[in-house]
């Protein structure tokens, strides 16, 4: 079969390989429709995972089941999948722990594009077909079906992870697609004011869109002066980051009151510290606390993320900016995301 590859870090292309195998437990699929994302591109031009050879990419898209092993019971081939970027082992003592997505090791439940191939591939495996998989709602467009294996969640994810509650005033660092969900998460959980930071004008246009009131530009001055002038010299009540670098740390703990709570969802592909300012943090006793997640995977997630657009409440439509149609796309998207022109959120291409 064909795949879409990592042949080494900053090198991409086709390959040939041969179909992966179905355990007793597991699920071969053909991919419908793959999206690309952000991480791809920390992976490919930044190593950020380690040297990877001829891996296949993607995590991110929706498919048909093609085959399943003897003891699944849920699904039979045919069946229109959603796929979680996330496939935990859910007999792990990690996951017996709430951490299913370190099932086997730090981001371990991660194995598409990182420990085993992805989705950019005619076929592709999938462990604990039960566990993983989830069935496509019917009037589900394949674009949205496939903002639904990580963008969803992991921007759901840090909402989860900054703990907002009703009437906060939240600060969203990054609105990207990833943070865009943060945004719309933020909204659904009761925040009273969102304020945003991010300057490409689609992605500004789909935050108040998603229900952010107020805009940030890092490119004008430090997002903390920026955020104390907006709320009386007071700071917000959370912070979601879903971008930037190592150094947007300080500019969070710095926007935060006392007892805030951080929750971090982007990958830091580059950089090895990240600075808590000392004052800031309230000189070690400021209650401000700091999460950073990979995003839960895993089936009940898929099909509760996946009812909440199915049923009108989570419109991701906004997402898929750039939706190209044949495989041969495949490169030409995923050089886009690593490009990231004014007018991209997100690219999908239909298989
Ligand atoms: P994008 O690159 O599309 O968006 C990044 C956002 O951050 C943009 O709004 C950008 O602004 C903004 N930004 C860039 N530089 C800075 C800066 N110095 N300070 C503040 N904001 C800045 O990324 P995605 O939304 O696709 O992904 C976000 C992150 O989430 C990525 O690192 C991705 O790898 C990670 N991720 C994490 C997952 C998890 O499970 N934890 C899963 C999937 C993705 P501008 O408008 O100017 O471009
Ligand atoms: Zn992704």
């Amino acid at each position: 079969m064909k795949g879409f590859a990592m042949l080494k870090i900053g090198e991409v292309g086709w390959i040939e390989k041969e179909r992966p195998t179905c355990g007793p437990m597991d699920a071969i699929c053909r991919p419908l429709a793959i999206a690309i994302c952000t991480s791809d591109v920390h992976t490919v031009w930044e190593g950020a995972v380690g040297d990877r050879h001829n891996m296949i990419l993607g995590h991110e898209g929706c498919a048909e089941v093609v085959e399943v092993g003897s003891m699944v019971k849920d699904f039979k081939p045919g069946d229109k999948v959603l796929v979680p970027a996330i496939t935990p082992d859910w007999n792990s003592l990690e996951a017996q722990a709430g951490y299913s997505m370190h099932s086997g090791g730090m981001l371990a439940g991660w194995k598409f594009s990182n420990f085993k191939d992805g989705l950019d591939s005619e076929f592709f495996h999938v462990n604990d077909a039960d566990g993983n998989l989830a069935h496509m709602p019917e009037d589900m467009s394949l674009e949205d079906a496939c903002m639904l294996s990580d963008m969803v969640p992991t921007g759901f994810h840090g909402v989860e992870l900054a703990d907002i509650q009703f009437g906060d005033t939240v600060l969203v660092i990054g609105i990207g697609p990833v943070g865009l969900m943060s945004v719309a998460g933020a909204r659904l959980r009761g925040a009273s004011r969102i304020l945003a930071v991010g300057t490409r004008p689609t992605c500004v246009e789909a935050a108040k869109f998603y229900g952010a009131d107020e805009f940030i530009s890092y490119k004008n001055g430090t997002i903390e002066d920026q955020v104390l002038a907006m709320t009386d010299g007071k700071g917000v009540d959370r912070v979601v980051v879903a971008g930037g670098g190592v150094q947007t740390f300080e500019s969070a703990v710095k926007s935060l009151k006392p007892g805030g709570k951080i929750g971090n969802v982007n990958y830091l592909g580059s950089g090895d510290y990240i600075t808590i300012p000392r004052v800031e943090w309230g000189v070690g006793m400021g209650h401000k606390q700091l999460q950073g997640g990979l995003m839960p995977g895993g089936r009940l997630r898929m099909e509760k993320l996946g009812a909440l657009v199915s049923s009108g409440k989570l419109d991701v439509s906004k997402l898929s900016t750039h939706v190209f149609h044949g495989w041969e796309h495949i490169p030409e998207a995923l050089q886009l995301m690593k490009d990231k022109p004014a007018d991209l959120i997100k690219p999908v291409v239909i298989l």
